[in-house]
């Protein structure tokens, strides 16, 4: 038939097979295959009904997203739905395991579905920022109840076997074989009359209108902003209230729109941004792997306890050190309350609970560590405390164990130094907190063996994060980038703007958080410290010091119920507050500056290009293997909004030559060379091209 489908009959019943690995992928010459396919079994008078089907693991995970760039290609998945809508014998899709988007589609647009235990449906296109483009927003609100049709397209959850038999979505749960239980089904439905989902009512007791206001409120409520969800809405109330091709036609004409929008644009960047991170140019994919079957980490404090949980949550079983007991008691319980405070909102059972705790031993020796697999250190950010520990570490972890370090900012080689085996010493910058934060930066020393990176990429996907690789720099991909934004951020606030003014202008931008919300939350201390250890290292860089002010205060945050805003006791809302009004002023006069009006526009622009100039520097000297990496580290690691793609994206979708004549702009009202144009977007910028090419 063609390399991807295969036809054969059975008994009278057309068999159709799709064999496109790894995923089913309704790819041009797949779907050119079923056309062919379906034709042939309708023409055959031999043949009485036909079963589509497709791996254990895939009946098909849909659409392949690369060909969304591109200009359609006939026959579409529509093309095909139509010759199903056709059919006259009855069509039976087999689904053994993933169904999902164009897949579960194309099972939409068979009369029967049948299913392996195992199975999962889902139309999960919102999450990249779509909606079900072919028939999919039609056809499952005619099979299942309307309510739940929504809830599943509008959050793109999958649902199991079980529950799609329990909704109507499959006819029949089948164990054991799934061909050969599928082909008993199909023999039992020949010559009864065809049930076609196009030709069902919406599946919607009472007024629809009432309904759809109802469910638009509360959806407008939960998409952020996002366009998709509530596209979906009317299609769903087209499906309610249109006939089917009328329906059909809103869907596709809505399906134009967002494919080609921004948000969706940028989503898809970042999925396949993801994909990217852990391919490594000098790496092969074939690089032998070292087992990680047991883990030890050292230091049971803030990050030591969510490395730990992180290793606990995927089984692996993890080892827990500290100096003394009660610090390491300390770190335990702190670990059982995170975990039970997850079991009290229903997100977590509480024997998984108990089974993810007894994975965790607890030892102030560190002897302990001496048969695990890979053992993660974060004790104090002192390079003594790091070197001695590493020292230990290499008198007792057996060979071949990974040495992986937590540090934030020193240099992993010279950690790897005070060891014997600098081969097998590799940074792990978890996130904080480390059992929730996806993003794992993992820094390459000058001399770790290819064989413990790849290990630790594979880690680290284990982990359910996203690592992404790096050669070495101060402060790393993110903290290094962050900088020079936080440098903007006080610059800011001397020339006139408040904390909730720039706080405000990039939560509108979409930010998780404004820097100054940031700054309270994570210490402002911790950034003092940074900061005088620079005034030392770089007497080039220019800082505003009113962040020192503040901390000259004792305004160190949330934990000190004050910072750059103030707190009620037990509430983290940051309150604006005179006083920091009052500091503000006064150094404003002690650097003899006029505060003028900044519009919220410059704010965005100098804060975000402050990132993208720095990430186009780091492009540049290789630390960052590509700018897609560099968006996969603020997307997963600092809160920058997923429809806007990451900021190397986001300066792409403006315009390379527009961000540098911004930047121009800057560079002649701003002291030092802060804003010296990175001399990879200036020839980016006067090509014409982009930093995700
Ligand atoms: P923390 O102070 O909360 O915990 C450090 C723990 O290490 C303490 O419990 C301490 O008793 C223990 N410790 C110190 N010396 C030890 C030794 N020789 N042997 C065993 N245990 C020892 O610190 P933290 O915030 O968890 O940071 C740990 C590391 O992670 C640092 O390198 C830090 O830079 C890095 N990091 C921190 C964050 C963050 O947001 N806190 C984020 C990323 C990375």
């Amino acid at each position: 038939m063609s390399d991807v489908t295969h036809y054969a009959v059975r008994d009278g019943i057309a068999v159709i097979s799709m064999s496109n690995p790894p995923v089913n992928g309704l790819s041009n010459a797949l779907r050119a295959g079923l056309m062919a396919a379906l034709a042939k079994a309708a023409a055959d008078a031999a043949v009485k009904a036909a079963v589509i089907i497709g791996s254990d693991k895939f009946f098909s995970g849909g659409a392949d997203i690369r060909e969304f760039n591109k200009p359609r290609e006939k026959p579409d998945l529509p093309d095909v739905n139509d010759a199903q809508d056709a059919m006259q014998k009855p069509l039976v899709a087999a689904i053994g395991g993933f169904a999902l988007g164009g897949g579960l589609e194309l099972a939409l647009a068979c009369h029967y579905r049948v299913a392996a235990p195992k199975s999962q449906l889902g139309l999960p296109e919102v999450k990249l920022g779509i909606l079900p483009g072919s028939g999919g927003t039609q056809r499952l609100p005619r099979v299942i109840p309307m309510a739940e049709a929504v809830r599943m397209m509008t959050t793109g959850a999958f649902v199991g076997a079980e529950k799609a038999k329990e909704l109507g979505l499959v006819d029949e749960v089948v164990q054991g074989n799934l061909l050969e239980a599928t082909l008993v089904f199909a023999k039992s439905v020949i010559g009864k009359p065809l049930k076609r989902i196009r030709d069902n009512k919406a599946k919607l007791d009472g007024d629809p209108k009432a309904f759809f206001a109802k469910v638009r409120e509360q959806v407008a409520k939960e998409s952020k902003g996002y366009p998709a969800p509530l596209e979906i809405v009317a299609c769903a109330e087209a499906a309610a209230t249109l006939p089917f091709d009328e329906g059909r036609k809103e869907e596709r004409d809505r399906f134009a729109r967002l494919v080609t929008g921004p948000e969706s644009k940028s989503l898809r960047h970042a999925f396949f941004a993801e994909r990217q991170t852990s391919k490594i140019p000098d790496v092969p994919e074939d690089t032998p792997l070292r087992a990680v079957k047991s883990a030890a980490v050292i230091g049971a404090g803030t990050m030591g306890g969510g490395i730990a949980m992180s290793f606990a949550n995927v089984g692996i079983p993890v080892t827990l050190i500290d100096v003394t007991q009660d610090a390491v008691e300390r770190g335990i319980s702190k670990i059982k309350s995170n975990y039970a405070a997850t079991v009290s909102k229903g997100r977590l059972k509480q024997d998984e609970m108990d089974r993810r705790v007894s994975l965790i031993k607890k030892s102030i020796q560190l002897i302990d560590i001496k048969d695990a697999d890979i053992i993660v250190e974060a004790v104090f950010e002192r390079m003594d405390v790091k070197q001695e520990t590493f020292k230990k570490l290499d008198a007792v972890a057996k060979p071949g164990a990974i040495l992986a370090t937590n540090t934030s900012t020193l240099d992993v080689d010279q950690i790897a130094a005070a060891t014997q085996r600098p081969q097998d010493v590799i940074g792990t910058h978890f996130f904080s907190p480390a059992n929730v934060m996806r993003l794992l930066e993992v820094v390459r020393g000058k001399h770790t063996d290819k064989g413990v990176l790849a290990t630790t990429m594979k880690l680290g996907k284990t982990l359910k994060k996203v690592p992404v690789v790096y050669g070495e720099c101060d402060g790393f991909i993110g903290n290094g980038m962050l900088e020079k934004y936080g440098q903007q951020s006080l610059f800011l606030l001397d020339e006139g703007a408040s904390p909730q003014q720039v706080d405000a202008a990039l939560a509108k931008f979409g930010m998780a958080m404004g820097p100054f919300t940031m700054y309270d939350m994570a210490g402002n201390d911790i950034g003092w410290e940074i900061r005088k250890r620079r005034y030392q290292e770089r007497p080039d860089f220019v800082y505003s010091k009113i962040a020192d002010r503040i901390c000259e205060q004792g305004r160190f945050g949330q934990k000190t119920g004050k910072g750059f805003y103030k707190y009620e006791a037990g509430n983290r809302k940051p309150i604006a507050d005179d006083e920091v009004q009052k500091i503000l002023d006064a150094y404003r006069s002690e650097i003899k500056v006029k505060p003028r009006q900044i519009s919220d526009e410059e704010i965005v622009q100098r804060l975000i290009y402050a990132l993208v100039n720095e990430g186009a520097n780091i492009l540049d000297e290789g630390i960052a293997l590509r700018a897609s990496d560099i968006d996969m580290v603020y997307l997963t690691g600092y809160g920058f909004p997923p429809y806007r793609g990451g900021p190397m994206f986001y300066a792409d979708s403006v315009g390379l030559a527009q961000v540098l004549s911004a930047i121009n702009t800057f560079q002649k009202g701003y002291k030092g060379d802060q804003w010296k144009p990175a001399p990879l977007l200036v020839k980016l910028a006067k090509e014409g091209r982009k930093f995700n090419d």
